[in-house]
């Protein structure tokens, strides 16, 4: 099972795929035990790394996730299998905002494109169950974010941009309270404001 991890860490690295830091991930396997969470949605699979490691951190997690790009589908539809975890993973090859689903999850975990995440904000947070959360990572962005002014890459400079809108966006937000935690890459976790928790 650890050398299959290994595989998949060492995959992501040399072909630059964006998977989630140590950190991060550990952050998230803590939400998941400390809540109780049971169902997942996630947004943007790539190989299927935070996937396979959110499912394994609880025996009766059970994950939907959406993967636009062919050839990294199939890599996660290989490793899901693998791990012998195709009764628990379900994986679609779609565009997210493509992707029609009327199911409610505990966790929504947004992790695709930087640049659309206050549109994936508002198209998900329909499938969140009242109590439930969403966790959004790379609110860092390789600790560029808030430091745009040194950024020399015009396309990189937007990006990021991006994402401090996105920031702004959860910090004024009506309905959702976010928090920002300083671990991995960056991330937030918002939970709806109705709830006590
Ligand atoms: N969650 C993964 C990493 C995801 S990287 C992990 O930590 O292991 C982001 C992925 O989102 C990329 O593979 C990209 O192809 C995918 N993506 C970006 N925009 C998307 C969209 N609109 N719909 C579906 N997938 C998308
Ligand atoms: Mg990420």
């Amino acid at each position: 099972m650890n050398k299959l991890i290994d595989d998949m860490i060492y995959y992501a690295k040399v072909n630059n795929i964006p998977i989630i830091q140590e950190e991060g991930i550990n952050f998230i396997k803590d939400q998941i035990n400390l809540r109780d969470i049971k169902n997942i949605l996630e947004i943007g699979s790539a190989i299927g790394y935070s996937a396979i490691m959110m499912c394994l951190s609880c025996n009766d997690v059970s994950i939907t996730t959406i993967e636009r790009d062919i050839d990294r589908y199939n890599l996660a539809c290989e490793y899901i299998d693998k791990f012998n975890l195709d009764d628990r993973i379900k994986i679609y090859n779609i565009d997210a905002f493509d992707y029609e689903d009327n199911n409610k999850y505990d966790l929504i975990f947004i992790d695709a494109a930087k640049a659309q995440y206050i549109k994936f904000f508002e198209k998900f947070k329909n499938n969140l169950n009242d109590n439930g959360i969403i966790i959004t990572d790379n609110i860092k962005f390789h600790g560029m974010v808030n430091h745009t002014d040194e950024i020399k890459n015009r396309n990189t400079r937007q990006l990021v941009r991006k994402i401090e809108n996105y920031i702004e966006f959860l910090k004024d937000n009506k309905e959702f309270n976010t928090t920002f935690f300083d671990v991995g890459d960056g991330i937030a976790l918002s939970i709806k404001k109705s709830c006590a928790n």
